[in-house]
Order: structure tokens, then sequence, then C-alpha cells
């Protein structure tokens, strides 16, 4: 899908200075008080390599009780820093009261975070919210693996005006064992990139870790694969933050990712980014050889059903038919016609031969 001219002409510039070619938006999880949002800050714009700051004022908890963010009042303390630090900065929102506010308090760009990009109403509601005002909307994928919700989001930003919409991919929350919180699944943001081509595309390491030890291998990761930015979450005390403490870095331990990641050599950065693509393929391979089992095993139950019927095993109409089917399937998947072919007739011969051998093992009426 092609996305707006207006947004492809646009450069990632224009949201903030680049630091080697990178956007780096850095800040607190959740603005906590003005000291800390004003230590952490400060601390962070002198590292000189922060493109926009980022906090978040209205912090959605799993459970009630929780800390939820300083609210409104916030966004006056992040007034007064971002002149002071002289940065843009940016804020989350999740309903058009979060946004009309924003705007309000001279707020440069919005976030939408992924538990409000799974929710197609929500993103509607934002989407009428900022019409006509331009403000640029960064959107996290949602928090399942669904390209088509993301892509969705991403669209009603851009059909409600927005000249700069960007992506940040926080990883997916998923069943599988994983040492990080959310699973990068990055084969999914590289499919966004191909279906939206000239969108920005960010990755916040820090919600895709989980934890500040493995933030500058999914940053350098991330850049490996040519992301065009960072979303990396900052604090001046992490231990002592209200939510996220143990994926918080300090502004000293940030600057060190960042110039890390700049300072990488290229070889490295590919060798990161193809092992995450391996590492990808080989689950992808497990999935594929269970799904197949799976499938075969239906074959034996075929099997079993025909000879009840006393009906032939091989029956050309319906293999043709089934033919036509999967051809039509790859071609809406983008496969090579004749590959799918092979493994179609490939999957008719063990079919059929297990069904022969379920044949010989059911009693039957014939
Ligand atoms: C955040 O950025 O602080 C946040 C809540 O992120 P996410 O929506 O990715 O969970
Ligand atoms: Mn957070």
């Amino acid at each position: 899908m092609q996305l707006s001219g207006s947004i492809q002409e646009h450069s990632l510039l224009s949201w903030g200075k680049l630091h080697d070619g990178l956007l780096i938006v850095a800040g607190p999880c959740s603005v906590e008080s003005p000291e800390q949002l004003r230590a952490t800050c400060r601390q962070l714009a002198a590292t000189k390599k922060v493109s926009m700051l980022r906090a978040g004022v209205w912090k959605p908890r799993s459970q009630p009780g929780q800390f939820e963010g300083a609210g409104s009042a916030g966004l006056a303390w992040l007034k007064e820093v971002k002149r002071d630090c002289m940065l843009p900065v940016a804020v989350e929102v999740a309903t058009p009261r979060h946004v009309e506010e924003c705007l309000s308090h001279e707020v440069d760009a919005l976030w939408l975070g992924a538990r409000t990009t799974v929710n197609p109403f929500m993103v509607q509601e934002i989407s009428q919210a900022i019409r006509g005002t331009g403000i640029p909307v960064m959107v996290k994928n949602p928090v399942s693996p669904d390209l088509r919700l993301w892509m969705g989001a991403i669209e009603r930003m851009t059909l409600a005006g927005s000249s700069r919409v960007a992506a940040i991919h926080r990883g997916f929350h998923i069943s599988q064992q994983s040492n990080y919180r959310n699973s990068p699944l990055w084969d999914i943001p590289l499919a966004l990139r191909k279906e939206m081509p000239g969108l920005p595309l960010l990755c916040d390491p820090s919600h895709i870790a989980g934890h500040a030890r493995w933030l500058a291998e999914v940053s350098l990761t991330a850049r490996g694969l040519a992301f065009d930015g960072l979303m990396i979450e900052v604090h001046h005390h992490p231990a002592k933050a209200l939510t996220d403490p143990l994926q918080q870095v300090t502004p000293e331990g940030f600057a060190r990712i960042i110039h890390e990641i700049i300072h990488s050599p290229d070889k490295l950065r590919r060798q990161k980014s193809l092992h995450v693509l391996r590492e990808m393929i080989d689950l992808q391979d497990h999935q594929l050889l269970e799904l197949l089992a799976r499938r075969l095993s239906l074959s034996s139950e075929v099997g079993k059903q025909k000879k009840q019927m006393g009906e032939e095993i091989v029956q050309p109409q319906r293999q043709k038919e089934l033919l036509a089917d999967r051809l039509k399937k790859a071609a809406a998947l983008g496969l090579d016609p004749a590959f799918v072919e092979k493994l179609v007739d490939l999957l008719h011969s063990e079919s059929v031969a297990i069904q022969k051998e379920s044949r010989n093992d059911s009693p039957g009426h014939s």
C-alpha cells in the first residue's frame, strides 16, 4: 500500500535533529514529579544524542490502584522542560481528551500505545481529534502480532490528514518463552516496511527487552535491519521509577548505548540482524513442521472415511480443484506458482501413501 505523497516526501529530519541518521526519542516511561522530569530531561539533553523527548503522562496499567501517571499536571511540567532543554516533546494519547490537552500544552508529537492501537474504535476517535491539526503521530504496534491492525491504525492517522506519521515496533505479547518482555517477531515490522514504503519505522527496545541489560543488543539489531530510529526509556534514577523500573536506563547508560550503536562496525550490525533473522526462520520452520504433522494426520482420517464409503483414494477431479485453489492462494500471497505446484504434488503423494496405510489398518466395509 502506498502512503499519501506528503508522507513519503517528508524526511525524518522534520521530526527533529538526527543522530547518525537516526531519530532518537528518549525520556521517562512516566512523568512522576517536576524534579524527576527536569533531572532526567536535562541530563538527557546534555548527552546531545536526543532528537525528541518522550514522557508518559497517562499510564495504561493492567491493574487499578497502581500509579496512573501525573495526568494534566504533568503536561505543564513538560512544557517547562521543553523550553528549558530546547527539544520537542512527545506524549502518549489514548483518548480524544488526551489529544486536546496535549495540543493546548504545546506538545510537539503524539504516540498511540500498544493497548490503543489494538482498538479501532478508539483509534478512529483519536484520528477525529487530530484531524486538521497536522500534529505528528507515532503508532506503536498492537499488543498481538496483527500486521493489518497496525496498518489500519496508521492509515486512520494518515486519512485524518496527519502529514507526519511513523510506526514504532515495541514487540508482541505471545505465549512463547523468551528472555524478552515482548517478542520482537522482526518479520512483522519488516513486512510493514514493505507494505508502507516511506513510512519511518522506529524501534522501542525498552518495551521489547523489558530489561536494561538487553537494550544495546536489541537496538543494534534494529540498526542492522535499517530501522529509522529508536524510542528508549530513560530515568535519572531507574531503581526508583514508579513504572517500568527494570527497563529504564540512566542518561549515562543511554548515552553509552547510542555511542555503541553509532560506532558499531557495519559487520557487527549485520551479524546481529542475520542472527535474529535466522532465529525467526528456525522458529517458522518448526511451526511449518507442526502444521504439516497436523495436516497429514487429517489425511489418515480421510483414508479411513473413504474406505468406509468404498471410495477411491486418488480422485483426479478433487485433486484438480485442490491445486487450482492452492495456486489462487499462492498468487494472493506472492508465492512462485511452480514452487507451490511442486509442494502440492509432494503433499499429495505423501497423503496418498498415508491413506493407503490407514486403509490397511482400519476394519471398514470394503
Ligand atoms: C510506553 O511507551 O510507556 C508504553 C506504555 O508503551 P507500550 O504501549 O508499548 O506498552
Ligand atoms: Mn513504559
